[in-house]
């Protein structure tokens, strides 16, 4: 069989990322960005083979991005496109894994919007125009919360009156399940275990943080919640705080619910706490210049996120491995080394050199001999996204 190509779309409000993956080939063809769509100022920019291109276009409309790529996928694969992979935010509970595009499809990603108000409508967005664009392929669904629908209720369930729930649909989702799925499968090969098996606790640290544990290939637990706001500390977001606080806030300084929300989202996590900023690469040039905000955003990171994966422990039955991924877990070793610092107990230990030297974008080993096992995988959301979309291809 030739080897099959296919287009991954990740669509925002304003922006369209793309890449376009050759089954057999471990990096893009072809990856790119859309962005300020919606604007007089919209741009399309892509690299290829190392080199960058960015022409304007003509106007601000998703389907106008998308037509201007038809040409350039022309050039740079020399054939057709197998199928086009979607990726979307919320399947809430429709969706178990990916799924071929049809109306049913575009109805339950409608139907889940009010759960993702800022995203699902905007993949919609990208879907539509997408079909519309390129009407002889087939398009494919790949949900972040599919892979946690394997949580038991015992994790996924708030202890909320059990309306909110049956009438609502108010539980724990789970995000980032495309990374966390490709990661722990990567790393049961580095073990020299079956494809999909072993029992992980993942990390992804990028912009937005999740962590998960993983038992044979299914999500058991997850620290995001019913939104990404949930769980670790992130680049802006606060991650877990007392539910009680937004009453508190209302109370005494009378924010309201918009207020509220934009404070958590985007003024809170590594920012708000540093005062500076949200990127892990500056935070750590000043705390090792001494700036006490960004030491003490470092030091919350670090601790909340070996609370966490400690907590997602209890998921699972054994430990065969700590994942770290995205930006942070990958590039950082300073905050791999504080975040097991504080997880002795599971018989986690650094190996310090390999921690330091680890190669960049190369799965490794990085713990010490006498621990359990700790990885560093670099994560690849769109071949995922593009395996999943290709599975669902009749062969
Ligand atoms: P996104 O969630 O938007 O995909 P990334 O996975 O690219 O984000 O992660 C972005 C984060 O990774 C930023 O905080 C950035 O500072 C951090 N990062 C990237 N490289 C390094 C590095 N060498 N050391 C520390 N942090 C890094």
């Amino acid at each position: 069989m030739s080897d099959r190509l296919v287009l991954v779309i990740n669509c925002g409000s304003s922006s369209i990322k793309f890449a376009l993956r050759c089954e057999s080939q471990a990096t893009a063809l072809l990856s790119g960005l859309a962005d300020r769509l919606g604007s007089d100022q919209a741009t399309l920019s892509w690299q290829v083979a190392g080199t960058q291109h960015c022409v304007p276009l003509a106007d601000g409309e998703h389907a106008t991005a998308l037509t201007a790529l038809l040409p350039l996928i022309d050039d740079y694969s020399g054939q057709p496109l197998s199928a086009v992979g979607h990726r979307v935010v919320h399947g809430g509970e429709h969706f178990t894994g990916a799924q071929v595009i049809d109306l049913a499809v575009l109805d339950a990603i409608r139907t889940n919007a009010p759960l993702a108000p800022l995203h699902n409508p905007a993949n919609l967005t990208g879907i539509e125009a997408a079909m519309r664009v390129f009407e002889e392929v087939p398009h494919m669904a790949i949900f972040d919360t599919a892979f946690h629908q394997s949580m038991p209720a015992h994790a996924y369930r708030y202890a909320l009156p059990e309306a909110l729930y049956t009438e609502q649909r108010i539980r724990r989702y789970g995000f980032h399940g495309t990374s966390h799925q490709y990661v722990t499968n990567q790393a049961s090969q580095l073990a020299g275990l079956q494809t999909g098996q072993g029992a992980w606790l993942s990390a992804h640290l990028g912009n937005g943080c999740s962590s998960c544990a993983v038992l044979d290939g299914r999500s058991q637990d997850t620290s995001m919640g019913l939104t990404p706001l949930e769980g670790l500390v992130m680049g802006t977001r606060s991650g877990d705080v007392d539910p009680n606080l937004h009453g508190h806030l209302a109370r005494t300084l009378n924010w309201d619910l918009p207020r509220i929300d934009t404070m958590l989202n985007r003024e809170s996590g590594l920012l708000g706490l540093s005062g500076l900023s949200n990127d892990m690469r500056q935070l750590e040039q000043a705390r090792a210049e001494g700036h006490p905000g960004a030491t003490l955003a470092i030091a919350v990171f670090c601790y909340r996120l070996a609370r966490s994966l400690m907590g997602l422990a209890a998921a699972l039955p054994r430990l065969d491995g700590v994942i770290f991924t995205g930006g942070i877990g990958e590039n950082s070793s300073l905050i791999r080394a504080l975040t097991v610092e504080h997880m002795a107990i599971l018989g986690l230990k650094l190996d310090t050199d390999r921690n330091t030297s680890a190669p960049r974008g190369q799965a490794c080993m990085i713990n010490a001999a006498d621990s359990t096992a700790i990885m560093l995988i670099p994560t690849d959301e769109e071949r995922q996204i593009a395996d999943e979309s290709l599975a669902l291809l009749p062969r």
